[in-house]
């Protein structure tokens, strides 16, 4: 392709990409596909010759989009959104284009310097104080796991990296039973093991907050057995039900027992771009030595984008940082972010929140989620008001669940039954061992007559279910 059919093609997808989300209402929020239709198109084996895009092009209409579960959609209320706000898209298409790869200051200074003062904004709008300084990955996953690895060093004396990890004892992290899966696995992937992530139960609603005296007890328990507590991971808005952590009742247990402590606010982190949240959610967050947030979930950058701040990054660089001669770069004024996380590659994510903060303004953004979070609890009550509901845990800023009527089975029929319908999407979990479903509000651009449609949809299926 010359550069001339690629002008061609690119205006082509934009006005595609404007044309789609126009049309979003009218398509199934839920790709309605059954397993192996689309691969059943594709040819077996790659083509000798060159194709036309134009065919192409009709081939992606016909055989990919049927099958494409539709993020965007503005009644999309199952998981957590992955917003793409259109200035972070156009951000994107930039980066793609220029195509840097940002591994080193050197690599492309502006990279590095927007990073950072991207990282400043974000640290300024979630009311962090100053001398957080951070880094951006690719997702809170990959964060997470570079908090956990330096927890790991900085518990044996960063002798892990060196001499791996026998004879070190039986390293512990301290977590509530709140924790999305990302936490568990950088347990397993960081050798630490998943019987040695001790998951403490919560003191119950509505915070569902992680309970310290057993954390304290648990940590003292462990001491006397010979075992070498390495750190506490805290969360403000778990994945189930939104449950939250009191940040400074983890933080005196932390202080007391010398433990490093990383918060998971991967979705919930950016309602705390409006201050009235703060008081419930944030308070102690200062003490932190790692927190997590994805503005490529509630924020609206596209995926992907996760903010990683850091207290002190000194520690994560004694873990991560690693130097050949190939990467090394005179002088040490600069920062090169490939020594704060694992990959050493990187994408050029920061451009995106430079636009994206700037088209909306934090005022912008925070009307987002301050309407997100007022239409989560007017269809909390409509659904509440619905013969035989029940409410199973109140709203936590945008995220609350309910069960219909019937046992388990039947919650699972109305959710199957709701996201073959097409109208809206919602998933189900579960809550002190029971099947529940999940609604959180947080699509960029839903209004409250998406919302709030959702209850008339719950209903009308519901009456239909035996
Ligand atoms: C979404 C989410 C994660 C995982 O985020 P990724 O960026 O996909 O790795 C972790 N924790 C919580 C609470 C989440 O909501």
């Amino acid at each position: 392709m010359n550069w001339d059919e690629f002008a061609h093609w690119g205006k082509h997808i934009a006005d595609w990409a404007a044309d789609y989300h126009a049309t979003l209402r009218d398509r199934p929020v839920r790709a309605q596909t059954a397993p192996g239709a689309i691969a059943a198109q594709l040819p077996p084996a790659p083509p000798e010759t060159a194709e036309a895009m134009d065919t192409i092009m009709a081939d992606f209409e016909r055989i990919v989009m049927p099958g494409m579960t539709h993020w965007q959609h503005p009644r999309f209320f199952a998981y957590f959104p992955a917003n793409a706000a259109p200035p972070s898209m156009l951000a994107e298409m930039l980066v793609t284009t220029i195509a840097a790869q940002c591994m080193l200051w050197q690599t492309s200074p502006a990279a590095t310097e927007v990073e950072g003062a991207m990282i400043d904004w974000l640290r300024q709008a979630l009311g962090l104080p100053e001398g957080f300084s951070g880094v951006i990955q690719d997702s809170a996953s990959s964060a997470t796991l570079s908090a956990v690895l330096t927890m790991r060093e900085r518990a044996t004396g960063w002798r892990g990296n060196r001499e791996g990890l026998s004879g070190m004892g039986r390293l512990r992290i301290y977590c509530s039973d709140q924790v999305h899966s990302s936490i568990d696995r950088a347990a397993w992937v960081a050798g630490i093991g998943q019987e040695n992530l001790v998951k403490i139960a919560t003191t119950g609603g509505p915070s569902f907050a992680i309970d310290t005296d057993s954390l304290q007890a648990r940590i003292a328990q462990d001491r006397a057995a010979g075992h070498v507590p390495a750190g506490i991971i805290a969360i403000t808005g778990g994945t189930g039900i939104g449950a939250s952590d009191d940040l400074q009742a983890v933080l005196r247990v932390a202080k007391a027992e010398d433990l490093y402590t990383h918060l998971d606010a991967a979705w919930a982190g950016s309602a705390m771009i409006c201050p009235e949240y703060r008081e419930a959610f944030w308070k102690g967050v200062d003490g932190f030595d790692s927190i997590v947030f994805n503005p490529h979930k509630w924020l609206g950058a596209q995926f992907d984008c996760s903010v990683q701040f850091l207290k002190d990054p000194a520690q994560q660089l004694n873990t991560l940082k690693i130097e050949p001669e190939y990467l090394k770069t005179s002088g040490d004024a600069v920062i090169n972010y490939s020594e704060w996380t694992i990959p050493l590659g990187r994408r050029f994510r920061a451009l995106k929140l430079w636009f994206l903060i700037r088209a909306y303004g934090l005022e912008g953004l925070r009307a987002r989620i301050r309407n997100h979070v007022a239409w989560a609890g007017e269809v909390c009550e409509a659904i509440r008001a619905l013969p035989g509901f029940e409410i199973v845990t109140d709203p936590i800023l945008s995220i609350f669940t309910f069960r219909c009527p019937g046992d388990d089975a039947r919650q699972q029929r109305l959710v199957d039954a709701i996201n073959a319908d097409g109208r809206i999407y919602i998933t189900q979990g579960m809550h002190q061992g029971r099947k529940m479903i999940r609604f959180q509000v947080g699509q960029f651009d839903c209004t409250r007559e998406d919302v709030m449609l959702a209850a008339d949809v719950i209903r009308d299926i519901e009456r239909t279910l035996p």
